[in-house]
Protein backbone atom coordinates (compact mmCIF):
# COMPACT_ATOMS: atom_id res chain seq x y z
CA UNK A 1 0.00 0.00 0.00
CA UNK A 2 1.10 3.53 -1.07
CA UNK A 3 1.13 6.41 1.78
CA UNK A 4 -0.39 9.67 0.37
CA UNK A 5 -1.27 13.08 1.41
CA UNK A 6 -4.44 13.79 3.18
CA UNK A 7 -6.30 17.10 3.98
CA UNK A 8 -9.68 16.56 6.20
CA UNK A 9 -11.62 19.75 6.04
CA UNK A 10 -14.87 19.92 8.70
CA UNK A 11 -14.31 17.53 12.34
CA UNK A 12 -17.86 16.62 12.59
CA UNK A 13 -17.90 12.77 13.50
CA UNK A 14 -17.45 11.48 10.18
CA UNK A 15 -14.75 13.93 9.19
CA UNK A 16 -12.78 13.24 12.68
CA UNK A 17 -12.92 9.35 12.23
CA UNK A 18 -11.81 9.26 8.78
CA UNK A 19 -8.85 11.14 9.51
CA UNK A 20 -7.82 9.64 12.70
CA UNK A 21 -8.08 6.13 10.39
CA UNK A 22 -5.93 7.43 7.36
CA UNK A 23 -3.68 8.65 10.22
CA UNK A 24 -3.59 5.57 12.38
CA UNK A 25 -2.85 3.78 9.10
CA UNK A 26 0.39 5.36 8.86
CA UNK A 27 -0.54 8.76 5.91
CA UNK A 28 0.21 12.33 6.40
CA UNK A 29 -2.72 13.68 7.30
CA UNK A 30 -3.58 17.25 7.98
CA UNK A 31 -6.97 18.26 9.63
CA UNK A 32 -9.01 21.87 9.38
CA UNK A 33 -11.75 23.24 11.06
CA UNK A 34 -12.95 26.42 11.96
CA UNK A 35 -13.95 25.43 15.55
CA UNK A 36 -10.77 25.54 17.60
CA UNK A 37 -11.96 23.15 20.18
CA UNK A 38 -13.13 20.14 16.99
CA UNK A 39 -8.75 21.53 16.03
CA UNK A 40 -7.51 20.61 19.61
CA UNK A 41 -9.13 17.64 19.78
CA UNK A 42 -7.62 16.38 17.15
CA UNK A 43 -4.21 17.39 17.76
CA UNK A 44 -2.85 13.78 18.48
CA UNK A 45 -4.68 12.26 15.79
CA UNK A 46 -3.07 13.99 13.26
CA UNK A 47 0.25 15.20 11.35
CA UNK A 48 -0.91 18.88 11.51
CA UNK A 49 -4.28 20.20 13.10
CA UNK A 50 -5.20 23.72 11.97
CA UNK A 51 -7.86 26.05 12.92
CA UNK A 52 -9.23 27.99 9.77
CA UNK A 53 -12.04 28.88 7.76
CA UNK A 54 -11.62 26.49 4.42
CA UNK A 55 -13.61 29.37 2.45
CA UNK A 56 -10.71 31.34 2.64
CA UNK A 57 -9.00 30.88 -0.58
CA UNK A 58 -5.30 32.90 1.04
CA UNK A 59 -5.24 30.00 4.35
CA UNK A 60 -5.97 27.19 2.09
CA UNK A 61 -3.16 28.29 -0.15
CA UNK A 62 -0.62 29.00 2.37
CA UNK A 63 -1.17 25.64 3.97
CA UNK A 64 0.23 24.13 1.06
CA UNK A 65 -3.51 22.53 -0.31
CA UNK A 66 -2.03 22.22 -3.87
CA UNK A 67 0.75 19.58 -2.76
CA UNK A 68 -2.18 17.08 -1.32
CA UNK A 69 -2.87 13.96 -3.06
CA UNK A 70 -6.79 13.34 -1.80
CA UNK A 71 -9.33 15.99 0.11
CA UNK A 72 -12.20 14.91 2.39
CA UNK A 73 -14.44 17.75 2.24
CA UNK A 74 -16.95 16.38 5.59
CA UNK A 75 -18.87 19.96 5.89
CA UNK A 76 -22.39 18.67 5.61
CA UNK A 77 -24.69 21.07 7.38
CA UNK A 78 -23.09 24.15 5.37
CA UNK A 79 -23.88 23.32 2.08
CA UNK A 80 -22.36 26.65 0.47
CA UNK A 81 -19.36 25.66 2.34
CA UNK A 82 -18.98 22.14 0.77
CA UNK A 83 -19.74 23.80 -2.52
CA UNK A 84 -16.90 26.41 -2.15
CA UNK A 85 -14.69 24.55 -1.02
CA UNK A 86 -15.31 21.54 -3.23
CA UNK A 87 -14.62 23.40 -5.69
CA UNK A 88 -11.38 24.85 -4.85
CA UNK A 89 -10.05 21.86 -3.51
CA UNK A 90 -10.29 20.93 -7.19
CA UNK A 91 -8.94 24.32 -8.69
CA UNK A 92 -6.01 23.37 -6.84
CA UNK A 93 -5.32 20.46 -8.41
CA UNK A 94 -5.92 18.23 -5.61
CA UNK A 95 -6.47 14.45 -7.66
CA UNK A 96 -8.93 13.21 -6.14
CA UNK A 97 -11.71 14.73 -3.99
CA UNK A 98 -14.65 12.78 -1.77
CA UNK A 99 -17.29 15.12 -0.55
CA UNK A 100 -19.73 14.40 1.74
CA UNK A 101 -23.45 15.35 0.70
CA UNK A 102 -27.22 16.27 2.66
CA UNK A 103 -29.42 15.47 0.05
CA UNK A 104 -29.49 14.32 -3.77
CA UNK A 105 -29.56 17.93 -5.10
CA UNK A 106 -26.15 18.85 -3.13
CA UNK A 107 -24.32 15.95 -4.59
CA UNK A 108 -25.44 16.41 -8.05
CA UNK A 109 -23.77 19.93 -7.12
CA UNK A 110 -20.84 18.51 -6.11
CA UNK A 111 -20.37 16.48 -8.79
CA UNK A 112 -20.93 19.32 -11.52
CA UNK A 113 -18.12 20.95 -10.19
CA UNK A 114 -15.71 17.99 -9.89
CA UNK A 115 -15.70 16.17 -7.26
CA UNK A 116 -14.74 12.62 -7.95
CA UNK A 117 -16.49 10.66 -5.34
CA UNK A 118 -19.82 11.73 -3.10
CA UNK A 119 -20.79 10.00 0.30
CA UNK A 120 -24.16 9.72 2.47
CA UNK A 121 -22.32 8.66 5.35
CA UNK A 122 -25.37 7.67 7.34
CA UNK A 123 -27.27 6.02 4.50
CA UNK A 124 -24.06 4.42 3.12
CA UNK A 125 -23.64 2.50 6.99
CA UNK A 126 -27.25 2.24 7.03
CA UNK A 127 -27.15 0.16 3.66
CA UNK A 128 -24.29 -1.88 5.56
CA UNK A 129 -25.59 -2.71 8.80
CA UNK A 130 -28.86 -4.05 6.71
CA UNK A 131 -26.71 -6.52 4.56
CA UNK A 132 -24.60 -7.31 7.77
CA UNK A 133 -27.77 -8.36 9.65
CA UNK A 134 -29.32 -10.50 6.98
CA UNK A 135 -25.92 -12.21 5.94
CA UNK A 136 -24.50 -12.69 9.44
CA UNK A 137 -25.99 -15.97 11.44
CA UNK A 138 -26.93 -13.23 14.62
CA UNK A 139 -30.44 -15.23 15.32
CA UNK A 140 -29.14 -18.57 15.07
CA UNK A 141 -28.02 -19.23 18.88
P1 LIG B 1 -21.20 14.80 11.22
O1 LIG B 1 -22.59 14.30 10.94
O2 LIG B 1 -20.12 14.02 10.55
O3 LIG B 1 -20.91 15.07 12.67
P2 LIG B 1 -22.08 17.26 10.20
O4 LIG B 1 -22.47 17.11 8.78
O5 LIG B 1 -23.15 17.38 11.24
O6 LIG B 1 -21.04 16.16 10.53
P3 LIG B 1 -21.24 19.86 10.01
O7 LIG B 1 -21.97 20.56 11.10
O8 LIG B 1 -21.71 20.02 8.65
O9 LIG B 1 -21.10 18.37 10.41
O10 LIG B 1 -19.75 20.33 10.05
C1 LIG B 1 -18.65 19.50 10.13
C2 LIG B 1 -17.50 20.36 10.58
O11 LIG B 1 -17.14 21.25 9.52
C3 LIG B 1 -17.79 21.23 11.81
O12 LIG B 1 -16.84 20.92 12.81
C4 LIG B 1 -17.63 22.67 11.30
O13 LIG B 1 -17.00 23.51 12.26
C5 LIG B 1 -16.74 22.46 10.08
N1 LIG B 1 -16.87 23.52 9.07
C6 LIG B 1 -18.03 24.00 8.51
N2 LIG B 1 -17.76 24.98 7.63
C7 LIG B 1 -16.39 25.12 7.62
C8 LIG B 1 -15.48 25.97 6.93
N3 LIG B 1 -15.91 26.88 6.05
N4 LIG B 1 -14.16 25.84 7.17
C9 LIG B 1 -13.71 24.93 8.06
N5 LIG B 1 -14.51 24.10 8.75
C10 LIG B 1 -15.82 24.18 8.54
Amino acid sequence: MSFRQFVVIGLGRFGSSVAKTLYSLGNEVLVIDKDEEKVQEMADFATHAVQADATDEAALRSLGIRNFDVAVIAIGDDVQSSIMVTLLAKEYGIKYVIAKAQNELHAKVLYKIGADRVVFPEREMGVRVGHNLCSSNILEY
